[in-house]
């Protein structure tokens, strides 16, 4: 099958997964298997690069960074590693055009700081303008966002599903992913979910969230390797994404 690309794109298309055996619950793991197929049904060259504590071989080649959610206990294994030997090539790669997918406490670890309910505060590479504290209870249940419209989304929203105690506020300058229409989002409070700061797109959507977001993760892969993609016969992923959305928005 002829790949379904337009215009020129890169042979291969790499996903450094950060973390793999620490930071990945809640079916994180789907979203790098929807950007890695997402990328091979268009004819790239799909490889997988295991970025865990203390590695940073190949990190050079990486595309598209997916940094997936913890329990504050992983994420206490992480961050020093991640200030001490991923700071630098995260910069680097974001400076030539690589993109960061991070959810949950990935996300969190990308902003200044995340502090947890015991009042531990982890230092966060601060790549997003953003801080996070843990709240008194727990963000739980399924979301439907609706989502920035400078992003171009159709159909425009996402959903996906929560669980955390951390508290996320974003700075002045820094975009959300979208508006909350059910669920929580990075606060409960001021009513977005979410960031996007250039190519860094931080969620709380787990679920896995890009299986049924089929259009962010081709938003993700175009912002990352400059191509303009075919589209894909996406109706099953859709149909899941519709449904979970009327699902939800039935009990607004
Ligand atoms: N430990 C963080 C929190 O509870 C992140 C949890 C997660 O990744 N789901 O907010």
């Amino acid at each position: 099958m002829a790949p379904a690309i337009l215009g020129d794109v890169k042979e291969t298309f790499t996903v450094g997964w950060l973390y793999p055996d620490l930071m990945n619950i809640y079916g994180d793991r789907g979203n790098v298997l929807t950007l890695l197929k997402r990328a091979s049904w268009r004819g790239m060259q799909a490889r997988l690069l295991d970025l865990g504590k203390g590695v940073t071989t190949g990190i050079e080649e990486v595309d598209v960074f997916f940094f997936g959610g913890g329990q504050d206990k992983e994420q206490a294994l992480v961050y020093d590693d991640l200030l001490e030997s991923k700071a630098v090539p995260l910069a680097e790669a974001l400076h030539r055009g690589a993109a960061i997918l991070a959810v949950c406490g990935g996300y969190q670890l990308l902003g200044h700081y995340y502090q947890t309910a015991e009042g531990e505060r982890f230092p966060g590479l601060g790549l997003l303008d953003a801080y996070t504290e843990a709240g008194p209870k727990r963000c739980i249940g399924d979301v439907v966002v609706e989502a920035d419209p400078d992003l171009g989304l159709d159909p425009p929203t996402l959903v996906g599903f929560e669980n955390h105690s951390g508290r996320t506020f974003r700075g002045e300058g820094l975009r959300p992913l979208g508006r909350v229409l059910r669920g929580h989002g990075n606060n409960g409070d001021d009513g977005t979910e979410g960031a996007v700061g250039g190519s860094i797109f931080g969620t709380y959507l787990h679920g896995s969230l890009l299986p049924k977001n089929p259009h962010l993760a081709d938003l993700i892969i175009g912002r990352a390797t400059g191509a303009s993609l075919a589209p894909l016969d996406d109706a099953l992923e859709l149909a899941a994404h519709s449904r979970l959305a009327e699902r939800e928005l039935a009990h607004r």
